[in-house]
């Protein structure tokens, strides 16, 4: 496996791949790898003759009072993780070699970053998009997979590609969860053991979404309802937005159709902000 961090070397590698014929797979990622991300980097390997896993903590989609300092960086293991998974490049530039001094220029998708996570992090997609097109012009992939957990991003990441006719397909791998239902996140470090308790209300009110759809409610007041309702049961829960959405154009729903829409949730839980979704 081979490690680069500046940007002209592992974009002429890439293009020397290209023009050698071979399929690269991008995974981007900030790091912290755990099981989400190495069943992204499965997927890669299975589509790619090539897989790139980026490690960038990117400062770009942070808000000034969020936890750009405090996000775990533990690079010597995620080189492990990489390499006993056959990854074949990990690219980890530096934040100057990503925005050199003077760096001015941003992508910004208008529509679908305006709500859910936008509302209450209004630069952080814009931040997204600008290091996504940055890594997809540096590493040139055939195909970039992200993670469903991320639904917004998905969405948002798919529309960049398609409105800037990027040569890219998005894949989107489904959300990995650890055996008591949690969402596998890299925050999910900044949790004690009772937040952790506290965090699974998360998943549990996500899950009775589902059944109530799976038994045919189909109003979204309802559904939203009770998912707040059992999240306010749990004192170190406090909801940033429960919303159901078309998981593609990210509008909210009126009516559910199942296989169409989603269920959104993010909270805190004291001190970390989570986020999780399902299919309906
Ligand atoms: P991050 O390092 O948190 O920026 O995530 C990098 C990629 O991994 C993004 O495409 C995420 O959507 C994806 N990802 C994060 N957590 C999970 C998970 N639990 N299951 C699947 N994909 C995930």
């Amino acid at each position: 496996m081979r490690t680069i961090q500046s940007v002209n070397e592992m974009q002429s590698h890439a293009i020397g791949l290209r023009s050698g014929g071979q399929l690269i797979g991008l995974v981007p990622t900030m790091g912290s790898l755990h099981a989400g991300h190495l069943a992204l980097i499965d997927i890669a390997k299975e589509e790619a003759d090539k897989v790139i896993v980026s490690i960038f903590v990117n400062p770009a989609q942070f808000g000034p009072s969020e936890d750009y300092e405090q996000y775990p960086r533990v690079l010597e293991e995620d080189l492990e993780k990489c390499r006993e998974r056959g990854v074949d490049i990990v690219f980890n530039p530096s934040v100057v070699e990503m925005y050199p001094q003077g760096y001015s220029t941003f992508v910004k998708e208008e529509h679908l970053s305006a709500g859910l996570c936008g509302v209450s992090r209004p630069h952080h997609f814009r931040g997204v998009t600008t290091v996504c097109l940055k890594l997809f012009n540096i590493t040139r992939p055939d195909i970039a997979v992200f993670g469903q957990k991320d639904a917004q991003q998905c969405a948002v990441i798919k529309k960049m590609v398609t409105d800037l006719n990027l040569p890219t397909s998005v894949l989107v791998g489904p959300t990995l969860r650890d055996a008591d239902g949690l969402a596998t996140s890299s925050r999910n470090a900044y949790m004690s053991d009772v937040q952790r308790q506290e965090a699974l209300s998360i998943p549990k009110a996500l899950q009775i979404a589902q059944d109530m759809v799976q038994q045919g409610t189909r109003s979204v007041d309802r559904i939203v309802a009770e998912i707040t309702h059992h999240l306010s049961l749990h004192r170190r829960v406090r909801v940033i937005y429960a919303q159901v959405v078309d998981k593609e154009t990210m509008e909210p729903a009126r009516e559910i159709e199942p296989g169409r829409h989603i269920a959104c949730v993010a909270a805190w839980v004291d001190q970390t902000r989570l986020i999780d979704n399902v299919e309906l």
